[in-house]
């Protein structure tokens, strides 16, 4: 990471990914493997924010408006007020943390067809990103009393889209540290 201020005047890549959130993170590290990549964050650093690393702290951001705030709260065109980020690891530094993988409908309508290539692609954000969380009393009785208002079968703890409930995936370890694509 380098502050783009301080970048030299004229510098040439072969691409250039603006936005360094869950999408433009892997793009620009796939690139690099065969082409020089620029990839361009508006936002600082996650490492060095208590706020972004530690899932604990989770939400602090939201009354945080000052300029290096790793969130920017908005209003949305129909009024709903909403925060986006501007952290080099985007929303994923400042989300919820919850991981599923998709449904066999959304790989059809988004054309994922190589379906040895989306199971190795789960795996590996499952391998260095994703973990079982501890279900605390709260979301016990939160999962129970979905279950005893007909959301069956309790498919326990699983990655896969199942009709039913479950306790998914998060992107915090049991450490509570918290992981996002800029890992
Ligand atoms: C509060 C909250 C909770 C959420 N909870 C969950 C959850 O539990 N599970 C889940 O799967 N999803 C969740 N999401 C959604 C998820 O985080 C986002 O869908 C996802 O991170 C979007 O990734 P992205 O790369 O498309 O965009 P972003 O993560 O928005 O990345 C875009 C990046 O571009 C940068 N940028 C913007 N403009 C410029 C510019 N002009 N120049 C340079 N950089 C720029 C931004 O600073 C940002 O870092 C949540 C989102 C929010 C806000």
């Amino acid at each position: 990471m380098n502050e783009a201020t301080k970048a030299p005047k004229i510098s040439f890549y072969d691409y250039i990914v603006v936005g360094g959130g869950a999408a433009g993170i892997p793009l620009a590290t796939t690139l690099s493997e065969n082409y020089s990549v620029l990839l361009l964050e508006r936002g600082g650093s996650p490492y060095d924010n208590p706020d972004v690393t530690h899932a604990a702290n989770f939400g602090n951001y939201f009354f945080d408006s000052s300029p290096t705030s790793p969130a920017e709260l908005f209003m949305s065109e129909d009024g709903v007020g909403n925060a986006r980020p501007r952290v080099l690891g985007g929303g994923t530094s400042i989300n919820a943390g919850l991981y599923t993988r998709d449904c066999d409908k959304f790989h059809k309508e988004a054309k994922l067809t190589d379906e040895k290539l989306v199971n190795a692609s789960y795996e590996f954000v499952e391998n260095v990103m994703v973990f079982e969380p501890d279900v605390g009393e709260w979301q016990s009785a939160w999962k129970d009393s979905l279950v005893d208002a007909g959301l069956t079968p309790d498919n326990g703890f699983t990655y896969d889209y199942l009709p039913g409930t479950k306790v998914a995936g998060i992107t915090v370890d049991k450490q509570g540290q918290r992981h996002t694509p800029a890992d």
